[in-house]
């Protein structure tokens, strides 16, 4: 079973000693990552991969449409951990355009479960329906979905009590949004970086 997967997973762990002998001993003893992921689940977006990093440098969480529920156990451990523990510098939010979650979110089908996981990103498409509402294309108008969902998570993030307290702290950790396209495999910077309670009141808060 899945034996085209081991063959796989054999030659990477090849590749990876032959390039540099003590990758994995050193990988046994601590993770330092400098960055925390909060992405999409969609195969199509594989966090390492695309800004080019090796295990150990990026801790990673990934759920249907990138989302931040500030009452959802899972995402809030992982922000606590990346944040309190590995001391992490940076947190990326990061959509993608054409995102199916994005989409199923706003579509007038039921699809289960997955309704009620999606439901922040109906209510801010309402929140913000006349801002949406000019743009004739759909697709365009997903596509600014994607964005301000992403733009959500950052506020939702950077307004969390585990950063707050960080900066509190004096800890220097700066929260972003961006997002990936398929299309390209390129990522725009959104340019909603927060590192501050200032920065956060000047962005949000007017
Ligand atoms: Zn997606």
């Amino acid at each position: 079973m899945l034996e085209n997967l081991k063959a796989n997973n054999q030659a990477w762990a090849r590749a990876k000693k032959q390039v540099d002998p003590g990758f994995f001993s050193r990988l046994v003893n601590q993770q330092s990552p400098e960055y925390l992921w909060i992405g999409c689940a969609d195969s199509r977006v594989p966090a390492n991969e695309i800004v080019g990093l090796d295990p150990g440098e990026m801790f990673v969480h990934r759920n249907v449409a990138n989302l931040t529920p500030p009452s959802d156990a899972n995402y809030l451990s992982v922000l606590q951990y990346a944040v309190e523990v590995l001391k992490v510098k940076h947190v990326l939010v990061v959509g993608h355009y054409g995102c199916g979650g994005v989409r199923a979110a706003v579509e007038n089908t039921s699809h289960g479960l997955i309704d009620h996981w999606l439901s922040p990103i109906r209510d801010l498409a309402h929140e913000k329906r006349h801002e949406l509402g000019v743009i004739g294309d759909e697709q365009a108008r997903l596509d600014r979905l994607c964005e301000l969902n992403v733009i959500r998570g950052v506020r939702n993030v950077a307004s969390n009590p585990f950063i707050t307290s960080a900066w509190d702290r004096g800890d220097d950790i700066a929260v972003h949004g961006w997002v990936y396209s398929l299309a390209n495999g390129l990522v725009s910077d959104l340019n909603v970086s927060v590192r501050s309670r200032d920065e956060f009141a000047e962005l949000f808060l007017d």
